[in-house]
């Protein structure tokens, strides 16, 4: 048998990091089998549906690196093909029409309230022979078991079950002719050929709902692993206030997408104690058994952790780019000689930033262009005494016949001895005013990278 998996999302305008999860995990399960994934846009809420909200989750994907089996399927526009399943079911007697005008449903409800029942429909036109209501277009609900349990064998969370009592004959067509979610769901996964069902545990109730179509159509239950929550660092739901809860944010601040589907794997999931692991690996380590049953916390240390070792590992070339991306994006003006200085520099930069936003902050000296302004703490060193210093320091580098780090750092030395001040004292402000603020990677590299005109120009300036 292969394995399919799905991805279903529904496109809300950005990638949630519970989706990405789902993704990702689903991704790795049919990998590791060598099975197939597939791609559905649960795109059936046509009052809020935007191309740009199903883009960004393509996109999303796409980013992270994860691929899908055939085509984007669209829910929408399997709609005809669940209306016909719903009309199927009726006519294998799993499911029949119901009349009921809003003010009955509306005392069923209250009843059910008084008397604490969990389902209130009283399927009352479940076996009816009453001649419809003339003029009232029915719903169509589907037969739930009247007594017993209904069981789920999770794949995570173990044999999980629930009374029949609880289940109302649920609608699966509306009476305006539009299947829900319950039905579509169920349809579109048999159709596309899904064997096994990886999702968030908050769909974990609709499970017991959506086997009973399964069941009425005679099509084979699907493997069902439910994923613990994604909770903050406190406990609580991720949400905004802890911080960027979209795949799109993450890229946006220079997260390499190896590293964020290391992070994301580690979410529920775990290899021993392993935290780096590889893609490659993470597909042959990647099975069931690996998953928890208590919620992962956000942690964003882990993280920048697992982002700096991957930003170690990567190509200059890519580094750059995409370095290059962040700060058009951050619309600060830039020096037409970025790029170059960037790639000459990237083996030390990449080696201190957690992202690639911290690398451009960090690599200020390699960009700023035009006047140089300076902050305070680079203010306060470029006082009388730095100012006569770097000034020393421009008449000396502007003899200078080889421009190597060896011959910079002698030259300063040389400068900060015959001064007879520390190293720091000449090194401060000559920071001060090649980034106009206190702290770059290495100084003498630096100079050495930006070469003798422009070192002399900024000074000058
Ligand atoms: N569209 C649902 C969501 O984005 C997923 C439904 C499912 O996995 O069955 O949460």
């Amino acid at each position: 048998m292969t394995i399919v998996t799905r991805f279903p999302p529904s496109p809300t305008g950005f990638m949630h990091i519970g989706t990405a999860r789902t993704g990702l995990f689903n991704w790795l399960y049919a990998k590791h089998h060598k099975g197939k994934m597939r791609f559905r846009i649960e795109d059936t809420d046509r009052a809020r549906h935007s191309e740009a909200a199903v883009d960004a989750i393509i996109n999303g994907l796409k980013w992270l690196e994860i691929d899908w089996d055939g085509e984007i399927i669209s829910q929408y526009a399997c709609g005809p093909r669940h209306t016909e399943i719903a009309h199927e079911l009726v006519k294998r007697g799993e499911a029949y029409y119901c009349y009921c005008s809003p003010e009955e449903l509306e005392v069923m409800r209250e009843s059910a309230k008084t008397e604490g029942r969990l389902s209130f429909y009283d399927r009352r036109w479940r076996d009816s022979k009453a001649t419809p209501p003339a003029g009232v277009k029915p719903v169509i609900r589907i037969k739930a078991p009247l007594s017993g349990e209904v069981i789920v064998n999770d794949k995570v969370q173990g044999e999980v079950k629930l009374n029949a009592e609880q289940l109302d004959d649920f609608i699966i067509l509306r009476s305006d002719g539009v299947p829900t979610y319950m039905l579509a769901v169920v349809v579109d996964d048999h159709d596309m050929g899904v064997t096994h069902v990886i999702r968030g545990d908050d769909h974990f109730n609709n499970t017991f709902r959506q086997n009973i179509i399964y069941k009425a159509m005679n099509w084979t239950i699907p493997v069902y692993a439910h994923l613990p929550l994604i909770l903050g660092p406190d406990g609580a739901k991720l949400s905004k206030r802890h911080g960027a809860t979209s795949v799109e944010e993450y890229r946006d601040m220079g997260y390499l997408p190896e590293a964020m589907r290391n992070y994301l794997l580690r979410l529920c999931w775990s290899h021993g104690d392993d935290e780096i692991i590889s893609t490659e690996q993470a597909i042959e380590w990647f099975d069931f058994d690996g998953i928890g049953k208590s919620p992962a916390r956000f942690d964003f240390d882990k993280l920048n952790f697992i982002n700096a070792h991957y930003m170690k590992l990567a190509d200059n070339k890519r580094l750059v780019d995409l370095s290059m991306n962040i700060l058009k994006l951050s619309g600060h003006p830039y020096s037409p000689n970025t790029e170059k200085y960037l790639l000459s520099a990237m083996d030390e930069l990449k080696t201190r930033a957690k992202n690639l936003a911290a690398l451009i902050e960090d690599a200020r000296i390699y960009w700023i262009t035009g006047e140089i302004s300076m902050d305070e703490k680079a203010l306060a060193n470029y006082d009388e005494a730095g100012k006569a210093i770097v000034k020393k320091i421009a008449e000396a580098l502007k003899t200078l016949t080889s421009f190597d780090v060896a011959t910079i750092e002698t030259t300063c030395k040389s400068i900060a001895e015959s001064e007879g001040v520390k190293l720091g004292k000449v090194m401060m402000p000559l920071r001060a005013a090649l980034t106009g603020s206190t702290s770059s990677p290495s100084l003498f590299h630096a100079i050495e990278i930006l070469g003798q005109e422009e070192v002399l120009k900024r000074i000058q300036n």
